[in-house]
């Protein structure tokens, strides 16, 4: 479960955070000239790698500036840094310079029917929520729609289950296995088994995977926790794929396609960064299959909210309103480019502080071309799964020695000296966790 970090700074007045940020934004444009002319970065250590362009420079450290400071002031190694989970904080940065964009007024009279649309297979799927998903594809290129069936669910978590009822056999004598290559989303197994199901079983890793008959093989790209793009291992007939696509967005990867599968779960918790509102879809070809994700939703919640569906159109609408020129008021900056943006510069941070450091390691990644930016660029993650070096082998208990919380490896199905590294929490808990990394020695 994703909880919110308990590293809030004080609760100033506006008053007090007017001034504050003033005097801390003067200070960094200050900073900001020293080091550009020193070539050094924000840690105070050399930069051995390229500068960042302009742009980013421009529309990045505005923002991270006051931030930044604050980090450095304060962190005397003290207070606890949580990163176990994927709480997608970094992202209301960018909802509040929106401002009323996206404010959704509902009146008492309104969703008070269970039906959304009782021609649709999906009848508890609002139709503009729908058209909004599918609009964003389209803007976007990660996935095809048409001709296919969007099932709504109370986030992708619920579609998960939805899809293991779904494309379970109702009549088998035993349930059917469910694998996937490790390192694997550590919900997946227990989720799969929470309620000993009769229809399917967690089977683990699915390279180690021998057994005749039918199988389910979740295929997660790029795959959380390692930021890899997957295909299936086990390639043989009587498997079914399940696509988890919650991280094909552009910020977290280059866009090589539209993902065309059989059964494609997205979620807005990871692609605008709205988990609260707990939305996903599915998309899916087989008519009998969007049936029983249908039926299965219908059991568990008789639906989804109507409530949360519409400020999720809105939310979507908002994204392609700003590609498509639909909306002739200033735009500001475009939600996928700031994203990316601040994506590419935490990467940068943190391989910074991982190269300062000299105790862990993280992977690389092959530059590929991004058919959205149209430009050739290197993944940026959402997790860093990093590895400690040396003779440390549970990475997870070293980094709580350091008052840095992180999800160790075996959560994923593999060894202790990896670990899970939320990139996508507020700007104040990643610098201070970059800068505090950075300093760690044995
Ligand atoms: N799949 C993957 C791979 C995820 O990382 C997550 C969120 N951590 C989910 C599914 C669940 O997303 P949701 O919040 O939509 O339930």
């Amino acid at each position: 479960m994703d909880l919110p970090s308990s590293t809030h700074p004080l609760v100033f007045s506006m008053r007090h955070f007017f001034v504050l940020s003033l005097a801390l934004n003067v200070s960094f444009i200050l900073r900001s000239v020293f080091e550009r002319e020193q070539g050094l970065n924000w840690f105070g250590f050399e930069s051995e790698k390229e500068r960042i362009t302009q742009r980013t420079r421009l529309s990045v450290s505005s923002s991270h500036s006051s931030i930044t400071t604050l980090a450095e002031a304060q962190d005397s190694g003290e207070r606890i840094i949580n990163l176990d989970h994927g709480d997608p904080t970094m992202y209301e940065k960018y909802w509040q310079q929106m401002g009323d964009k996206t404010t959704v007024v509902i009146p008492g009279w309104q969703s008070m029917s269970y039906f959304s649309d009782i021609s649709n297979i999906c009848w508890f799927l609002e139709p503009e929520f729908a058209k909004q998903v599918v609009r964003l594809h389209k803007v976007v290129g990660n996935a095809v729609t048409d001709g296919r069936h969007i099932v709504v669910g109370t986030g992708s978590s619920q579609l998960y289950l939805a899809a293991l009822f779904a494309l379970s056999p109702s009549d088998a004598s035993e349930p059917i296995s469910v694998v996937s290559q490790a390192p694997y989303y550590s919900s997946y197994p227990s989720m799969t088994d929470c309620l000993k199901s009769g229809l399917y079983k967690w089977a683990g890793e699915a390279h180690n995977f021998s057994k005749e008959g039918p199988y389910i093989e979740l295929v997660t790209s790029p795959n959380n926790p390692d930021g890899t793009a997957r295909h299936s291992v086990v390639n043989r007939n009587k498997g079914t794929l399940l696509h988890d696509l919650a991280y094909y967005w552009p910020q977290y990867t280059p866009i090589s396609s539209p993902a065309d599968h059989e059964l494609m779960l997205f979620t807005v918790s990871k692609s605008t960064g709205h988990a609260g509102m707990r939305i996903g879809w599915a998309i899916v070809k087989d008519k009998e299959v969007a049936k029983r994700m249908t039926k299965f939703v219908e059991l568990n919640t008789i639906g989804v909210s109507k409530d949360s569906q519409i400020r999720a159109a809105k939310v979507l609408k908002a994204i392609s309103d700003t590609y498509e020129h639909v909306d002739d008021s200033e735009v500001g900056e475009t939600f996928f480019d700031f994203s990316y943006h601040n994506m590419a510069e935490r990467w940068k941070l943190l391989r910074e502080a991982v190269e300062h450091s000299g105790m862990f390691s993280l992977p690389k990644f092959p530059p590929a071309f991004c058919t959205f930016f149209n430009q050739v660029s290197e993944p940026r993650p959402a997790f860093a799964w990093l590895k400690c070096e040396k003779d440390i082998e549970d990475c997870e208990t070293f980094l709580r020695g350091h008052k840095i919380l992180t999800r160790g490896g075996k959560h994923f199905g593999v060894g202790p000296k990896y670990v899970r590294i939320s990139m996508i929490d507020r700007d104040e808990n990643f610098i201070r966790f970059v800068k505090r990394l950075s300093t760690i020695r044995i």
